[in-house]
């Protein structure tokens, strides 16, 4: 066991001094023992002067291998209309080129740069399941356990959003470019969750998309144990898809395939009409927003501002590994698209701060089902310091600068599980993840 004192701690909404935390273990499984004043024990002390420490960040929904596209879909194509429909395109290009090693190389880096932002946990929305023609690896697993391998390379706490993948569309021909996701019926699905937690991993389920599973699909999952993810109302065009083959919009055919509920997480919900967004409330499921990647596709934007969910963030694409300016652009983004200020629900001075904060961690860990997000006994101990040395903290109300003007390069130290995994900025061997990710996306781009 050992202490970490700060000198201000994150806990019930606000920034206070005198208070450290004592963690059980600093072997990546240590929970938080107690929060309070140090006492005359003779534990080894962390002292961490000019620094605040807050719970670490929830990244709910990440697509760790589609940082090998950064900088490659931000450019433009002279000439080239571009949407979502293309940048698709392009990640499918790059799917199909990935090699296991090559996967698992990119996969840790995008994980890297997480942990050294503040992340702590990821959850990880996985389907690239098999080889370029389709055909299954030895290990039909062997994609899954390579995002674990990354995970424990880097340090970072995994939930594995096991994806399942039944078609291209309604009425859609075969995309020999997405052979690699296909999966044969919902039982092979539920037994490679089976296979994976006996692995010892933490695994939700993760139905795609209503363009790629139909109803039977859906019907089949809504008993399966553990949280449920998947992207919902990201398009008009995939509502106009879904009214085309079910008469209903997504959500109202997520209720009555039974999915709908405290466990079920939509990622983006862009798009809903109203009756969608009461029936959503309705079911009391939580909603997962991904502004930086919405923003960088063209997805549109969640209107935060009407949400009566559980909201939290994601990283998705990886056009930024930022969780501070995810928080930001929701609330900015909100005040933009109202004309108001201060618009997501809070309560005193510095309230909107702390629904950021929330949404940042507990939210995001409550969607994935980890003990989490809030530093507190019995809670996992993942912990992030920022550096209260940095100009721009410098003459602030402090809890709304560090969340308004907070950014990885703010981030000091990390821990996960009690774990130091950033130590003064650095993630220890990130060079050579770096290194090794490059490496791998070039051969293959050569192959
Ligand atoms: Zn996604």
């Amino acid at each position: 066991m050992y202490w970490i004192e700060p000198e201000y701690l994150y806990v019930d909404g606000a920034l206070r001094t005198g208070l450290g935390v004592l963690v059980s273990a600093d072997d990546g499984a240590g929970r938080v023992v107690s929060v309070g004043r140090r006492g005359h024990d003779h534990f080894p002390v962390v002292t961490l002067p000019r620094r605040a420490l807050l719970p670490g960040f929830v990244n709910t929904h990440s697509h760790g291998f589609q940082r090998g596209l950064r900088g490659w879909v931000q450019h433009a194509d002279p000439g080239a209309a571009d949407s979502f429909w293309t940048w698709r395109e392009a990640m499918y290009a790059l799917a199909t080129r990935l090699d296991p090693e090559a996967f698992e190389a990119v996969t840790a880096l995008a994980f890297a740069e997480m942990v050294r932002a503040g992340f702590t946990t990821v959850g990880e929305f996985h389907y690239v399941h098999h080889q370029v023609d389709g055909t299954p690896y030895a290990d039909p697993d062997e994609l899954a356990l390579r995002v674990a391998a990354a995970a424990r390379r880097v340090g970072i706490h995994l939930v594995l959003l096991r994806v399942a993948y039944e078609r291209p569309g309604f009425g859609q021909a075969p995309n020999p470019r997405q052979r690699r996701f296909y999966d044969r019926d919902p039982d092979a699905v539920l037994a490679a969750v089976g296979r994976l937690r006996d692995h010892g991993i933490e695994v939700g389920l993760a139905p795609h998309s209503v363009r790629a599973c139909s109803a039977a699909w859906l019907r089949a999952f809504a008993r399966a144990p553990g949280v449920l993810h998947m992207h919902v109302d990201e398009q008009p065009g995939e509502i106009e898809q879904c009214l085309a083959e079910h008469g209903r919009r997504p959500v109202e055919l997520l209720d009555e395939c039974g999915l709908l509920g405290p466990r079920f997480t939509a990622v983006h919900l862009t798009h809903p009409d109203a009756a969608e967004l009461a029936r959503f409330h309705a079911g009391e499921a939580a909603v997962c927003a991904c502004p930086t990647t919405e923003l960088d596709l063209g997805d549109g934007f969640l209107r935060a501002w009407e949400l009566r969910a559980p909201l939290s963030i994601g990283t998705d694409s990886h056009a930024s590994i930022d969780p501070f300016a995810e928080l930001r652009a929701l609330e900015w983004h909100s005040r933009a698209l109202t004309g108001r200020r201060n618009v997501l629900p809070h309560e005193g001075v510095d309230g909107l701060a702390a629904t950021l904060v929330r949404i940042g961690t507990a939210h995001g860990a409550a969607a994935l089902g980890v003990d989490a997000g809030v530093i507190a006994p019995g809670q996992r101990a993942d912990l992030v310091a920022l550096d209260l040395r940095r100009m721009e903290f410098a003459a602030t109300r402090l809890l709304p600068a560090l969340v308004f003007n907070g950014s990885p390069a703010a981030v000091a130290d990390v821990w996960v599980g009690g774990r130091h995994v950033v130590k003064e900025g650095r993630v220890p061997g990130g060079e050579a993840l770096a290194l090794e990710a490059e490496r791998a996306l070039r051969r293959v781009a050569a192959g």
